[in-house]
C-alpha cells in the first residue's frame, strides 16, 4: 500500500485521545484539500469513493474542489436531509455521483457495496474508527476485486491495517526498504529487516543485530542563548541524565546532585534530549525504554506523576503518548499470546507487515523490546541469554566491544546479565562500560 504523506504534523488530543475538531482544523485546510484533489486525480480519478473529513466545512468545501475539476460530487453531513440523502445514495449508486465527501462515518441508510476508495482525509487516532471508515470500502460487489485506502493523514501507518483478511491493493504499488538496513537470512535467502529477530519467511531465528542510532547533539536549540557558564552547567547536567540512564542510577539524584554542585535547580528545557536523539527515528521505542527505566524507580519515588514529569524533561512538555505499553501491546494484540510459538508467530506476521512502513525501524524496535519482555513471561529467555554471553564473553578482551555489547543489550537483558554472568565477566563489562560509555550510542 502506498503512503500519501502529506500531513505529519503531530497534532494535541481530547479527553477521549483523538484528535480535538479544533486541531484537525489546522490540518485540514483548503490547500489540505486541493492537495487531497489533485492526488486522487492522479492516483485514481476514476473510482467511486467516499471521502472522510474533519469538519462539514471540510467536507463541502472538499465536494466543491472535486466538482470543479469535474468530478460530479456531493457532500452528506449532520443536518442533510432525509430526503436529500435519499436522493444522493440513489445517484452515487447508478454511479451519477462519483463521489461523496462527509463528516464522521456514514450510517444510516447506506449500504453502497460498490465504492472503490475510501479517501481518509482527515487524521484519527481511533483504531476502531479507521476501521469503521475503511470498512466502508470493503463490502464485495459483483465485477470488484479491491478497494484503495488513500490515507492523506498517516493512520494506517500508526494504527496498523484496517484489516487483515483483505488483500488491499493501492497503484502503482510502491515498496521501499527502510534505510536499506536488511540482512539476508542465511536459511531462505530473504531479505530481511536488519533488526528482525526472527525470519518472516521462513521462522529461521536470525542474530540479534541493533540498529545504531546516532549520539544526542551536545545541546539542543534552546529558546535562550545561554552565557558561558551556563552552557557549562547545562552541559553537565545532560551528562549526569544520560549517565544515570545508562548505569541505570537514580534519575532523581540527578536533580539533587546539581542543586547541591551549582546551588540552583536546572531548568527543565536544560535537560530535553539528553540521552536521545531529537530527530531519532525510533521515538516511540525510545519513549518504552526510557519509561521501563523511570519505573524501576518508582518505588523510592512512589508516584507516577513524577515518571511523567521525567519522560517530559527528556522529550518535551506536548507530549501525550508517554503510557507504559505492555509487552504484548507491541505485537497489536490486546492480551498475552497462549504459548510462545504463538508468540514467535506473531513476531514473523507483524515484521511481514510493517517491513516497509514509514515507521518500520520504530515499530519494529518496540516489537524487539516486546518480544523481549514475552520471552521472560513465557520462562524461555535463558537460552537466547546464553547466547548473548557468549557473546560478550567472546569480546571480554576489547573493552569498546564489550562495553558496545552490554550497552545495546535490551534493558531486561542488562537486568538478566547484571544478576547471572561470572564475576570477572561481570568486571570486565563494569570497567569497559566506566571507561567507554560515552563513545556509545544506545
Ligand atoms: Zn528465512
Amino acid at each position: 500500500m502506498r503512503r500519501l504523506v502529506l500531513v505529519k504534523q503531530r497534532l494535541p488530543a481530547n479527553s477521549s485521545g483523538d484528535y480535538t475538531l479544533q486541531s484537525m482544523r489546522g490540518v485540514c485546510t483548503p490547500e489540505f484539500n486541493q492537495e487531497v484533489v489533485t492526488k486522487y486525480l492522479e492516483l485514481c480519478p476514476t473510482r467511486k469513493a467516499i471521502a472522510f473529513c474533519s469538519s462539514v466545512a471540510q467536507a463541502q468545501d472538499l465536494a466543491g474542489k472535486f466538482s470543479s475539476k469535474g468530478i460530479p460530487t456531493a457532500f452528506i453531513v449532520a443536518n442533510t436531509s432525509e430526503s436529500e440523502r435519499e436522493e444522493i445514495f440513489s445517484k452515487f449508486a447508478s454511479g451519477e455521483i462519483q463521489i461523496i465527501t462527509s463528516m464522521g462515518v456514514l450510517c444510516e441508510g447506506f449500504n453502497e457495496t460498490s465504492i472503490e476508495a475510501v479517501i481518509l482525509a482527515r487524521p484519527t487516532r481511533s483504531l476502531a474508527l479507521l476501521v469503521q471508515m475503511c470498512g466502508r470500502g470493503l463490502r464485495p460487489h459483483p465485477g470488484k476485486i479491491d478497494c484503495w485506502f488513500v490515507d492523506f493523514c498517516e493512520n494506517i501507518s500508526h494504527l496498523g491495517h484496517p484489516t487483515a483478511e483483505y488483500e488491499i491493493f493501492l497503484c502503482p504499488s510502491y515498496r521501499k526498504p527502510i534505510e536499506n538496513q536488511v540482512k539476508e537470512c542465511f536459511h531462505c535467502h530473504a531479505l530481511v529487516p536488519l533488526i528482525a529477530r526472527i525470519c518472516p519467511h521462513c521462522g529461521n531465528e536470525l542474530g540479534m543485530e541493533s540498529a545504531l542510532e546516532p549520539q544526542p547533539s551536545e545541546l539542543p536549540p534552546f529558546g535562550e542563548i545561554l552565557n558561558p557558564n551556563q552552557k557549562r552547567q547545562a552541559k553537565h547536567y545532560r551528562k549526569s541524565i544520560k549517565l544515570a540512564f545508562i548505569e541505570k542510577n537514580s534519575r532523581a539524584e540527578v536533580e539533587q546532585k546539581f542543586l547541591q554542585k551549582y546551588k540552583f535547580s536546572p531548568p527543565s528545557e536544560w535537560g530535553q534530549y539528553s540521552v536521545f536523539n531529537h530527530t531519532s527515528k525510533v521515538m516511540g521505542y525510545n519513549k518504552q525504554i526510557y519509561i521501563r527505566y523511570l519505573m524501576q524507580q518508582l518505588e523510592s519515588v512512589a508516584n507516577m506523576a513524577w515518571v511523567i514529569k521525567m519522560m517530559q524533561i527528556e522529550f518535551g512538555l506536548i507530549e501525550n503518548d508517554i503510557a507504559l505499553k505492555k509487552w504484548w501491546e507491541f505485537f497489536f494484540v490486546p492480551s498475552p499470546f497462549a504459548n510462545k510459538s504463538e508468540m514467535d508467530e506473531a513476531y514473523r506476521y507483524v515484521v511481514d507487515r510493517y517491513q516497509f512502513s514509514t515507521y518500520a525501524k520504530d515499530i519494529l524496535m518496540q516489537l524487539n523490546l516486546g518480544y523481549d519482555e514475552g520471552c521472560i513471561f513465557y520462562l524461555q529467555f535463558n537460552e537466547r541469554l546464553q547466547a548473548k554471553v557468549k557473546i560478550l564473553e567472546s569480546v571480554k578482551d576489547k573493552p569498546l566491544a564489550l562495553a558496545a555489547a552490554y550497552l545495546r543489550a535490551s534493558q531486561i537483558e542488562k537486568v538478566w546479565i547484571d544478576r547471572n554472568v561470572s564475576k570477572p565477566l561481570g568486571k570486565a563489562i563494569d570497567n569497559a562500560v566506566a571507561n567507554h560509555w560515552d563513545k556509545i550510542s544506545v
